[in-house]
Parts: C-alpha cells; structure tokens; sequence
C-alpha cells in the first residue's frame, strides 16, 4: 500500500503544471519489446501535430519529459512559422539507440502512433533514422521521411540547406541593401548533410568562406569541390571559428553555439545557420541584439526539411516543397523588420508572429481531431 504524503501532492503539482500548456501527453509501455516513449502533442490549432521521434537514453523519466515538451512546444511555433497545416508534437524513446533497438519495439512505437487516430504524424529525429520507421510505417500510416522506396520524400537536408541560402540572402539585405551572396565573407561550423551543401551553394556564387569540421574527410571534400567552384575555402581550428573577422558566421553543426565562452568572441555581422537551439539562453538572444548582431531564428531558417515532410502528406513533390521553401527568405525578412518596429530580438518578433497566427487559426477550431473516423467507431 502506498501512502499518499504532502510531499507527493506537491510533486504531482509540478508535474501537471509542466503539462499546462499541451493539448496531450501520452505515456507508452510494452513490455515484450521494452518500448518505453512519451508522445506530446502540443498545440493542433493548425493540424495535426507534428514532430520527429528521439531516441536517447534519459537518466530519468522526468528528463525524458522536459525534452519532450519543450520539442513538442518548439514544433508548434516551427510549424506555424513554416506555413505548413499541422501542430506541433514530439516523441521520445527511452532507451540506448546503439543497443536497446529492434524492428519490434519500432512496430510496437508505430501502434501507438496509430492509436491516436491521425492526431500525431512523426519520423527521425536524434538517435533514429529513417530505417526504423520503416517498421513503425508496417503499423501506421502516420509516419513521415521514409526512404523514396517505401513512399518518403528522400533527403530532407537538400530544402533545408536551399532554406538556410535564402535565409543567408535576407540577411545581406538587410545588412548590405542587396541580397547577393557573393561579396559577403562566410564562417561555417560543420560541413555534414546540411553544411556541406549550404558551402557548395556560397561557392557556386562566388563567396569566399572560412570553414571547420571535426571530419577531416568533409574538409578535404569542400577543399575539393572548392577547385572546381568560384569562391574560396580557408581552412580554421574548430575553437577558431568563432572569432573570424567574417560578415555570417553560420553555424551547421550543434546547438547552445551562442554562449557564455562564444558572445565575446563574434566579430561577424549576423548569425544564420541550420543548427537548431543555437541560442544557449534566451538571455543570449538579447546579447546578441546589444552587440548589433542580426540572429536569425533557427527554427525559420532551417525549416525547409519539415516542409519538405510536411508535404508528403499531400504526395510528395519536390517542385513544390522548392517554392515553399523559398519562401523561407520573406519570412526572415518579415522578422527582421518587425524586430527592428517593435524594439525587440528577433526571436521574440519570430515568437510573436508565430503566435499571431495560432491564436487567428485558434477562432475557428481550437485543437485538431481525424475527419476520418475508424471504422469500428463505437459511437456509430
Ligand atoms: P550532420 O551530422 O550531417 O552534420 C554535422 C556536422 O558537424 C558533421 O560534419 C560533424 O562532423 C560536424 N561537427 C560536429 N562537431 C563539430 C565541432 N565541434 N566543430 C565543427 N564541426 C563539428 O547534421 P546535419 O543534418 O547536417 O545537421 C546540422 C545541424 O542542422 C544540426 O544541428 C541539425 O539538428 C540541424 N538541422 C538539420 C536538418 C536536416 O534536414 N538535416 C533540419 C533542421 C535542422
């Protein structure tokens, strides 16, 4: 028998009131195959929620739960922000992606997706990849960026990287009065799937840019490339990166990049890159705003990869996720502007638009439930 204490009461507290602000929270449990994950579902005002899968192995459940709602939280404002008809959601699995998974606990994930009858769409994410999907895709429809053969829309990096591109124009123009990418000194922080092609694409106009990567292969292949291209590559330490006399430093590789150790460091004119929670702090945002630095939000310029899934959902077309995806540079530039009218960073002109448009949505349908009901709907 368990004795219900003052204490306990107060920690129950805690916990719902970290729940305050999500439509949903799901605890999933199967024994036979050892999946234990959390689906939060956010805000629906827009659609169904959306959001990928993590896998990680938490120290704790309420570790596990604090990443969830604050992903699920971000998914909503990304989604918003994107123009794309879904919410914002996030799940989490508990466990070691080297060691704790399998195609049943995969299947076992999926079921629980369904269960949810159209509310959660999701896919990879930190710690799983488009592989495991592939299983979780044999028990519900509900799944997005699977391989081209099994239906996805293939490598989502390529519209986030034309994302970043058109972000890195709106940030000349507001910076230089013309949108050229060349003739602007570049800093860029990780050459992966996302880097590598944001590199390619300064290159290709002309650009001359600093580089780092922890990869000595990325640094020989983008010194390669560099050989056939118009611009130039120089080559920096990894500590180095930060303090190059460059115009946009674009940071392509981890979050939590604009730190304590990091502000004091910058001598570059604006940030925009793909890595997502670059500002280590809030706090950080309003610094870099004091030190004249433009920011753009990460979650607007690295969304081309969600629009991309998103639009799977409607068949995927590559032509169309193209045009939505450039529309990436307004976007920007829309923040930029209202920062600069309102006196504020650009992370809360991001927040305040995105906010705008859910409470304008939210009038006509508060939260999103499946036109389409089961067939063995009990209520019929
Ligand atoms: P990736 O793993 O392919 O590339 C990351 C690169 O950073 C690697 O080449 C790695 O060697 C390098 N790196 C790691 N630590 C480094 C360090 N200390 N110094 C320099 N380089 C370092 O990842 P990606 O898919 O290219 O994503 C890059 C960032 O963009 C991540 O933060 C990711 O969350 C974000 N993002 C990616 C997508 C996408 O579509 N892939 C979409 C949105 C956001």
């Amino acid at each position: 028998m368990s004795f219900v204490t003052e204490s306990s009461i107060n920690e129950d507290f805690v916990f719902l009131d970290k729940m305050s602000e999500h439509e949903q929270v799901v605890f999933c449990n199967d024994k036979a195959t050892g999946l234990r994950a959390i689906i939060a579902i956010h805000n629906t005002t827009l659609g169904p929620a959306l959001g990928g899968c993590r896998m990680q192995p938490y120290r704790s459940l309420d570790a596990a739960l604090n990443d969830v709602l604050r992903l699920s939280k971000g998914m909503s404002y990304k989604c918003a922000a994107a123009d794309v008809d879904f919410g914002g959601g996030k799940a989490v699995i508990i466990g070691d992606p080297l060691t704790d998974k399998s195609p049943e606990l995969f299947r076992a994930f999926g079921q629980f997706v369904e269960s949810l009858g159209g509310r959660f769409y999701t896919g990879t994410d930190m710690g799983t990849t488009m592989d495991d999907f592939v299983y979780a895709k044999k028990e519900t429809n509900n799944i997005v960026g699977v391989p081209e053969a099994y239906g996805g829309s293939g490598d989502s990096s390529i519209p986030t990287a034309t994302g970043v591109l058109g972000g890195i124009k709106a940030t000349n123009q507001i910076l230089f009065g013309k949108d050229n990418l060349q003739g602007v000194t570049y800093a860029i922080q990780g050459l992966g799937k996302v880097g590598f092609k944001v590199a390619e694409g300064l290159l290709d106009e002309g650009a001359d840019l600093y580089v780092t990567d922890i990869n000595e292969k990325s640094i020989q292949a983008i010194q390669e490339r560099a050989k056939t291209m118009s611009g130039s590559v120089k080559v920096v330490s990894n500590n180095d990166i930060y303090s190059q006399e460059a115009d946009v430093f674009v940071p392509c590789a981890f979050g939590g990049i604009v730190n304590d150790d990091t502000i004091s460091q910058f001598k570059v004119k604006a940030i925009a890159g793909s890595a997502n929670n670059q500002l280590a702090t809030e706090e950080h945002g309003i610094q870099l705003a004091e030190k004249g630095i433009l920011y753009a939000p990460d979650y607007i310029i690295n969304s081309g990869g969600l629009i991309q899934v998103a639009d799977e959902l409607y068949g995927a077309n590559k032509e169309r996720v193209l045009m939505k995806t450039r529309e990436i540079y307004n976007v920007i530039l829309k923040v930029y502007q209202e920062a600069e009218l309102n006196q504020i960073t650009t992370m809360e002109a991001a927040n305040q638009i995105c906010e705008k448009l859910m409470e304008g949505r939210g009038k006509r349908n508060s939260f999103y439930t499946p036109s389409i009901k089961p067939k063995w709907d009990i209520r019929k």
